[in-house]
């Protein structure tokens, strides 16, 4: 097997037989001839060349994928995986602590659909379990979730959802398939935000799902309805960003663990949360599934700080509200961030976050 390292830099890059060019030439054409082609080319068809070499170099970082999906945002991933896969009449259990959009979307469009679903109390598998009824069609889950870093065991999740025939999806966006291949353990989708860690330099909006060439067939037929697919310029750039996913995540692992302990050890430092702390709640499962830690790392300030004025008094980190980028960003979730705006005040105080938790997404 390659290393990842080697994958990120090599695994589909596009031939460039007419100029010798190393990098995978960029073919922005919209339109394509339409005699004597073997397929109807055309971006809504995913089947761009720049397209094409997104989805296989992710393919294979996701070690255990048959194919791969692009999409414009990871909100379109999600979707697209929601409605092909489920259908009026399923129930699907959510994991506590998955992504505030995945959540939303849910609430907003399922009862129409007549799509039935349960969050589960807390992020394990055993309250996962309680929610499922003979309905229940698939999970979704979260690991490391974000902002609360929570970790889930995949593979006894993965263990039980088989033993019902139950389908199950993962958001592996903060881990990223250089920490976390969850396929390997079989989990059946894979979705990411190419937005964050794999676009990695804050200038490109993305999503892709990796699963079973079934899978990624009936999402393919379903993208060609809803168009959520990505051009060929940002599928460059998002090439361009994976092919120093692997150095990247590396570096960023090793920033995040450092600065974790160091605040772990602040006086004015209340509570850290990162799983490749020896105190996290799941800190053994977690080294088990995950070969790094990843970027986020979660803190909550003493009572006495109000957390505006600490982000005002930064000088170098930048309070932003999207993260996995190169400079180290944070902010505060309770306040405005763009994923909790959307929950209510109780759902806010039941998800844990408070008004002194800083959630920081660590850069290279
Ligand atoms: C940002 C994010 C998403 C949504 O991705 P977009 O590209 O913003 O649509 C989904 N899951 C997680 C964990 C995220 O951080």
């Amino acid at each position: 097997m390659q290393a990842k390292e080697t994958i990120a830099v090599h695994r589909g890059t596009i031939k460039d037989e007419m100029h010798g060019g190393i990098l995978s030439p960029l073919f922005p054409s919209s339109s394509h001839k339409h005699l004597d082609m073997a397929e109807d080319v055309y971006p809504r068809h995913a089947n761009l060349a720049n397209q094409r070499a997104v989805a296989e170099k992710m393919c294979a970082l996701e070690s255990g994928g048959e194919a791969a999906l692009v999409f414009s945002s990871g909100m379109a991933a999600f979707s697209t995986a929601m409605l092909s896969h489920l259908k009026s009449g399923d129930h699907i259990v959510l994991q506590n602590g998955v992504y505030s959009g995945a959540l939303k979307f849910i609430q907003n469009h399922f009862s129409k659909l007549g799509i039935t679903y349960s969050v589960s109390k807390s992020c394990d598998v055993e309250s996962i379990i309680k929610c499922v009824n003979s309905n229940t069609r698939a999970i979704y889950i979260e690991t490391p979730t974000n902002p609360l870093l929570k970790i889930i065991d995949i593979e006894l999740l993965v263990s039980f959802a088989k033993s019902k025939g139950l389908f199950t999806f993962i958001d592996n966006t903060v881990a990223t398939p250089i920490n976390q291949n969850p396929l390997e353990y079989g989990v059946d989708l894979v979705l990411h935000s190419a937005t964050k860690f794999l676009g990695g330099h804050g200038d490109v909006s993305g999503g892709v799902a990796v699963g079973s060439e079934e899978s990624i067939a009936l999402m393919t037929d379903y993208m060609n309805d809803f168009g959520g697919c990505l051009n060929a310029q940002s599928c460059h750039l998002l090439e361009r960003s994976l092919r120093t996913l692997a150095i990247r995540m590396d570096k960023i692992n090793r920033n995040a663990m450092e600065l974790a302990s160091r605040l772990n050890e602040h006086p004015n430092v209340t509570k850290v949360y990162y799983p490749g702390l020896p105190s996290h709640h799941n800190h053994k499962v977690a080294g088990e599934q995950m070969r790094g830690f990843g970027g986020m790392v979660s803190f909550e300030i003493a009572e006495r700080f109000d957390a505006t004025s600490f982000q005002r008094k930064l000088n170098l980190i930048i309070p932003s509200n999207s993260l996995g980028d190169l400079e180290t960003t944070l902010n505060s979730p309770y306040q405005a961030s763009s994923s909790f705006r959307s929950l209510s005040a109780e759902e806010q105080k039941k998800s844990g976050v408070t008004t002194q938790l800083i959630r920081m997404s660590v850069g290279i």
